[in-house]
């Protein structure tokens, strides 16, 4: 998986990924906003301010998501999630200076000055000076006393996704310490700088310690330059049976499902297949199943026929297979096989059936 995600191969966009960065980026906006026209205690403008600024990232990120040729659905309906989530990222910047419980309406011109002052740095890039090890840094904050002197720097890393479970998850509480290693690292002088994961969903706030990571981090960076060959596969429920997002490019899933039985048989299936009949008007559509003919994934058609309905956006993606002038394999993930005629929407990955075999040096385009 990790080195398919190396090759340069059409990425998948995605509703949560698109809906962090506008979220991740309204919030920069505001913390960039110039509001030296407003008076000190003028309010009732944020609100309002965060959705105008909201909206524009969101058509932004809705243009680069349909233009992204592997895509679901745009879900409009997330737009509330999106508002919540900046809300949230508020909320978390009011607590940083000691305000609770305040309606956001009533944050002034003032207060938000305040915050703006403590803002250290908003969106920056952190890299090692070898250029190995970089990161991108949501908000730098200065931490200050009950006196107003700066004491000390927080790296805030602000988080749409799932509210950790009691701690932050290991691997990103490794990536929250990283950032902060790399700022160590490159300002020397820095006063003590101490870490947190922002999470807007419910404004809390994870805090993750430990020990410099740095080594560690050069060392994985190490093993991670992708080799010209494939590395090892790692086949199973886990791995091919979750969320791979490679499978058209992998003929690993395809022989462990074929020798183990469980090829097209849950739903949700994955399967590769040939298009004998296709109506446009309708998406209807007979395919035939293909198998694995060999190791590397070649395709051999079995004279088993299964009938299928193409809707929304896997239609649009079949048509866009087609329309390229492929006329070989095609790879269908996630399937609804449970009903007579297959159902392939918006859900689903439609894309020429191209598996990498192993043991065949790749070497990437620069
Ligand atoms: S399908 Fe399985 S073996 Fe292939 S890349 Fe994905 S996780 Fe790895």
């Amino acid at each position: 998986m990790y080195w398919l995600s190396r090759q340069r191969l059409p990425r998948k966009a995605g509703m949560a990924a698109s809906l962090g960065t506008a979220v991740h980026a309204s919030v920069e906006d505001l913390l960039n906003l110039d509001i030296s026209g407003r008076p000190d205690a003028e309010s009732g403008w944020l609100p309002k301010e965060g959705e105008r600024l909201l909206k524009l990232r969101w058509d932004e990120e809705k243009a680069i998501f349909d233009a992204t040729p592997r895509r679901p659905k745009w879900k409009e309906d997330k737009w509330n999630e999106a508002i919540r989530n900046q809300r949230g990222a508020v909320m978390m910047l009011l607590d940083h200076v000691g305000v609770q419980s305040l309606e956001q309406e009533q944050i002034t011109a003032a207060l938000w000055r305040r915050i703006q002052k403590l803002t250290i740095a908003v969106e920056g890039e952190l890299k090692t000076a070898d250029g190995r090890l970089m990161g991108r840094l949501d908000l730098l904050m200065g931490d200050v006393n009950d006196a107003g002197e700066l004491v000390g720097w927080l790296v805030a890393d602000l988080k749409t996704g799932r509210i950790p479970e009691g701690k932050l998850k290991t691997d990103v509480n490794r990536q929250l310490r990283m950032y902060r290693d790399i700022l160590l690292a490159n300002n020397p002088n820095a006063p003590t700088v101490r870490t947190e994961g922002w999470y807007t969903q419910n404004a809390s706030k994870w805090a993750a310690q430990g020990e410099n990571v740095l080594e560690a981090a050069y060392a994985a960076w190490q093993e991670t330059v992708p080799t010209p060959l494939p590395m090892k596969p790692t086949i199973g429920d886990a791995s091919c049976g979750g969320f791979c997002d490679w499978k058209a490019w992998c003929p690993h899933w395809w022989n462990w499902r074929n020798d183990n039985g469980t090829l097209h048989r849950e739903d949700f299936s994955d399967a590769v297949v040939l298009l004998q009949d296709y109506d446009a008007n309708t998406g209807s559509a007979v395919l035939e199943l293909c198998e694995p003919a060999d190791v590397n994934g070649r395709a051999m058609p079995t004279g088993n026929r299964q009938s299928a309905r193409f809707s929304d956006r896997g239609k649009e993606a079949l048509e866009e297979v087609l329309a390229t002038g492929h006329q070989g394999p095609i790879y269908l993930g996630s399937i609804m096989t449970q009903s007579r005629a297959w159902k392939i929407g918006h859900w689903c990955d439609v894309l020429p059936w191209n598996p990498l075999p192993d043991g065949v040096e790749y070497h990437r385009k620069q």
